[in-house]
């Protein structure tokens, strides 16, 4: 009988032992870095770290100090353009990518070798088998292979299971749409917001995708892979299964995966990441269901020693139990749910773009949507949400909407919120990262700088 696991061994392996082999490789990667990055290793004798021997418990992690995306930015001004926290000369590097640079800030820049993609490979092997992924599929990868580093390593993962990779880099939506028909995939990987773009797409040219071969689309690249309206909708459109994972270009392209028994959240890779959850004012370890800021150490970097690195997202961890898959991994229950930063405050209410994306999703008439922090009178912070409907009658549309302002209005305290419906197709539409929340409030008595989120 086949196994479930790509790594049956350490998938399954009980936590004491786990935490043995984390404490290990710990010290390892401390001892390396010590050895060969100088400018991390002179920022752990800062904080009086100078052997991996003071290293006993599994707690010890703590006595590390944080790296964060400034600092590491720092090093990337001095010395550019890779920085100065690389553990290897340039020449020994066959890689080179960096991050999506959403938030409209200077993107890193890393630096990968030959063992980076190795283990990388094998990290995409773990969700893609995890997920039902066998040699059998065919495999389509709605991705633009550019510098951000995205499905690259699912596209290497997928050849490694011997599966057929169906490559769909530098092709319109429509040209998308059709190769996956006329290759008759089995699985999709894509963004969720591009999952529902394509769906809409087939749509407009009479293809129905759920009839089809699709079997499973796999996610990456946004929190709402792991939004259950979100999801459910990409599931009844595609008539497939979803999974979602998660990664980050620093750490290793992939951290966590959801398994085909679908936990509502990932399983965090723990036999190559050392994952924390800190409250991100104090830098304290929060305990099982409580959200936090991960924090992640990883194992498997040939170049760029990462220990203790601050990745501002919110997460809450879960025992791995709670999945039934016998997967020895924790989980991180509704997968990213958002970044430290995604908080805004309108009149004295939080608002998070993850909420208001679940109760919009659970309008399946609505395409697309964008929220809009402005002020009116020069003085009062507005809330709405612009939508883009497509179908639905207009006493229809009308009833849609009303309920939506209801919905969110319970949702946030009674906060009033704008709803109001646009053309079609007036909003952007997303490859990658989808940047739906605009902020133009104006700041401190002058205008704002317009952030895009
Ligand atoms: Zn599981």
């Amino acid at each position: 009988m086949q196994t479930p696991y790509w790594n049956p061994r350490m998938e399954t392996l009980p936590r004491d032992q786990l935490e043995a082999l984390q404490l290990t490789k710990l010290r390892d990667l401390v001892d390396w870095t010590l050895a060969s990055a100088p400018w991390q290793a002179a920022r752990l004798r800062d904080a009086g770290i100078t052997s991996s021997a003071v290293l006993r418990t599994h707690d010890d992690l703590r006595r590390l100090p944080f790296l964060t995306r400034d600092d590491w930015m720092e090093s990337q001004i001095e010395d550019p353009p890779f920085g100065a926290v690389l553990a290897q000369p340039v020449e020994a590097a066959i890689r080179f990518h960096t991050t999506s640079g959403t938030s409209g800030r200077q993107p890193l820049a890393v630096l990968d070798g030959p063992k980076d993609w190795e283990w990388i490979t094998e990290m995409w092997c773990y969700a893609l088998w995890g997920f039902g992924v066998r040699r059998v599929d065919r495999i389509f990868f709605a991705f633009s292979y550019g510098s951000f580093v995205g499905f690259w390593g699912a596209h290497y993962a997928a050849e490694k299971i011997g599966a057929l990779v169906l490559s769909g880099g530098n092709m319109t939506t429509e040209a998308r749409v059709r190769m996956i028909v006329d290759t008759e995939a089995t699985v999709v990987c894509s963004t969720p917001t591009y999952a529902l773009r394509m769906a809409q797409e087939a749509q407009a040219l009479g293809i129905d995708l759920a009839a089809g071969p699709v079997q499973r689309v796999l996610l990456s690249g946004e929190p709402a892979g792991s939004i259950p309206a979100t999801k459910a909708l990409i599931e009844e459109r595609w008539g497939a299964k979803t999974a979602d994972t998660a990664g980050m270009t620093e750490v290793g392209t992939i951290v966590m995966f959801e398994c085909d028994h679908q936990p509502g959240g990932a399983h965090v890779i723990e036999d190559h990441y050392l994952e924390e959850v800190i409250d991100p004012e104090s830098g304290e370890p929060v305990g099982y269901d409580e959200e936090g800021e991960r924090v992640v150490t990883s194992f498997g970097r040939g170049f760029i020693p990462v220990i203790r690195y601050r990745t501002r997202d919110l997460v809450r961890r879960i025992p791995a139990e709670r999945c039934d898959c016998g997967r020895t991994f924790d989980i991180y229950e509704g997968g990213i749910r958002g970044r430290v930063d995604d908080m805004k405050v309108v009149r004295g209410t939080n608002i998070y773009p993850r909420a208001i994306e679940e109760i919009v999703r659970h309008h399946a008439a609505i395409e697309e949507f964008q929220v809009r922090l402005y002020t009116a009178d020069g003085i009062r912070d507005e809330i709405e949400v612009l939508v883009e409907c497509d179908g639905p009658a207009e006493s229809e549309v009308e009833s849609i909407l009303a309920g939506l302002r209801s919905e969110l209005a319970t949702a946030h305290e009674g906060l009033r919120i704008g709803v109001r419906q646009v053309e079609h197709e007036s909003l952007p539409r997303f490859e990658l990262k989808a940047k739906r929340l605009i902020d133009e409030r104006d700041v401190w008595g002058g205008k704002g700088e317009k952030k895009v989120m």
